[in-house]
């Protein structure tokens, strides 16, 4: 595999990661409104029941969901700056044409927009 296509894979590798992190957010983020709904729920409990149970339940819930969607997002941000580290990597990979900077094809041998002859480095097997 050339390196080129190495690179693609950790793109869409991080990528995937990141958006599957980013569902972990979310998870955390109805987590927290499910707790807040349950703490706020013992504040109107019209039974006369004890509401311990409610607030408990809700605020530890809360806080779980607090957690994981503090620990996710930064996940997600680390593997985003990843992906955007392998993209530029990807790019320094292109050829350009050394006469006019346009992007070129390893195919090609001469430059499809000025004429220039084109001496690519081999490429990676
Ligand atoms: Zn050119």
């Amino acid at each position: 595999m050339s390196s080129r296509e190495l690179l693609l894979q950790d793109v869409e590798d991080a990528r995937a990661k990141e958006n599957v992190l980013w569902i972990y957010v979310l998870a955390g983020l109805v987590i927290i409104i499910v707790g807040v709904t349950l703490a706020s729920h013992a504040e109107t409990n019209w039974i006369g029941l004890s509401s311990r149970p409610y607030l408990q339940t809700g605020a530890v819930l809360a806080i779980l969901g607090v957690v994981t969607a503090i620990a996710a997002g930064y996940v997600a941000a680390v593997y985003r700056e990843k992906k955007t580290k392998f993209m530029a990597q990807l790019k320094e990979l292109i050829p350009l044409c050394p006469s006019c900077g346009k992007e070129v094809s390893f195919e090609l041998k001469l430059c499809p927009y000025c004429g220039e002859k084109l001496v690519h480095p081999k490429k990676k097997k």
